[in-house]
Order: structure tokens, then C-alpha cells, then sequence
């Protein structure tokens, strides 16, 4: 990992810490599976407020997958594509059952032949669930890391795998935690707060923005 890199991945430890805290609330692998489902354009406070009476009206796979399509579009209205995202709910919860005896899977290449669960939702539960080394790319990731110059792509995909050349792999599973909650402070969208940034001094951004 270049010099620079190191340094940034060192203040952001020591700025966040060790903890690995997901947000999106959940009690189990497929409940955290839904709800990043859900979380698709939409924030994790709105996907908590729905889940946390939804997973009691829906307690297992096996009744997400027996629900009907329009009264599960009404009960996650809130979160928005609900038409698609209920088709996908359903369909996946189906096929957790019928090809998985109802377990979440860890490898991405199965995670990935469920409905509505592309990189990113996989990489959310390997890294969350599993604690397998993944880099989870959501828009507060490909937004940072390209500001910062780790990637330069708008392409979350291509993120992921660059990210995964250029950071160290101990590293992997906290870039989320960590450029989310530096998203949610500091490196907001559309304006982000450069002249509090514990990060100002070495981001190519900041550099350009005082030229
Ligand atoms: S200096 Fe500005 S653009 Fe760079 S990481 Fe910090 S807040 Fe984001």
C-alpha cells in the first residue's frame, strides 16, 4: 500500500476505531439481507423505521416468501421502488429456500443469483455476517475514495476492485464503516466541510479547491 494510502487509512483509525457496528438493525443473516434490499436509495433510519415492524408481521424467509406482492408493497412503501423491491423480496426469500435450505449463503457467486442482491448487498453480508475481507461500495464509498484519489471511476463495481488493489486487505471490511461515518460529517454531499477535515492536508480535492 503506497505511503499515502497508509496515512489515510491510519488517521481514519484512529479516528473511528476497531468497531464494526452495522447499520442497518437486524437479528439475523437474512433479516440484514432484506434490509439492504430495502436500503436502495433510501437511508438506513428510514429502512430500520420499516423493518422494525416488519420483520415482527414477517418473523422468518419462509414468510417473506409466502407474502402477497401488494400488501408487501404497501408495508414498505415508505422506502421507495417499492414495487421492485417487494418482486425481489419475495422472489429471493423463495429461492433462500429452494436452493439453500432458507440459509443465507457466504460466496458471493451464490449470493449474487439472488433476486435484487447485486456486489454490494453481497459484500454487506460477507463482511457483516461472515467477516469475510470485502469491500462494500455504497455512495458514500465511491464518492471518498474517488475525492480522495484512491479510484477514479463512477463505476461501483470498478471501485470495488480497485479499491481492493490499492488498499491493504486488513483494511477491506472497515472502508465502509469508515467512509460512511466520515460521509455523514465531514465529507458531506453535495458540500463537504474540507476545513475540518482531518484528511485536508494529503486529499488531492482539498488541494485542487485552495489553488
Ligand atoms: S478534504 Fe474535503 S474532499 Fe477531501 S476527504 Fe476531507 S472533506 Fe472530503
Amino acid at each position: 500500500m503506497k505511503a499515502k494510502t497508509q496515512e489515510i487509512f491510519n488517521r481514519m483509525e484512529a479516528e473511528y476505531g476497531p468497531d464494526l457496528t452495522c447499520y442497518l438493525d437486524h437479528d439475523d443473516a437474512w433479516q440484514l439481507l432484506i434490509a439492504t434490499i430495502m436500503s436502495a436509495q433510501c437511508t438506513d433510519a428510514r429502512v430500520n423505521e420499516v423493518t422494525k415492524v416488519l420483520f415482527k408481521k414477517y418473523p422468518s424467509v419462509k414468510a417473506l416468501a409466502d407474502a402477497d406482492l401488494s400488501e408487501l408493497e404497501k408495508d414498505i412503501h415508505s422506502v421507495g421502488f417499492y414495487h421492485n423491491k417487494a418482486k425481489n423480496i419475495i422472489a429471493c426469500c423463495k429461492k433462500l429456500i429452494k436452493d439453500f435450505d432458507g440459509e443465507v449463503p457466504s460466496d458471493i457467486d451464490k449470493l449474487t443469483t439472488l433476486p435484487g442482491v447485486g456486489r454490494k448487498t453481497a459484500n454487506v453480508i460477507r463482511s457483516n455476517i461472515f467477516r469475510i475481507d470485502s469491500v462494500v461500495v455504497d455512495t458514500h464509498v465511491l464518492r471518498i475514495s474517488n475525492k480522495l484519489g484512491l479510484v477514479n471511476t463512477d463505476d461501483p463495481v470498478k471501485a470495488e476492485f480497485d479499491l481492493m488493489k490499492v488498499v491493504d486487505k486488513k483494511y477491506w471490511i472497515y472502508i465502509n464503516h469508515w467512509f460512511i461515518a466520515l460521509g455523514r460529517t465531514i465529507c458531506k454531499a453535495p458540500r463537504p466541510k474540507c476545513d475540518e477535515c482531518y484528511l485536508k492536508d494529503i486529499c488531492p480535492t482539498f488541494a485542487k479547491e485552495i489553488k
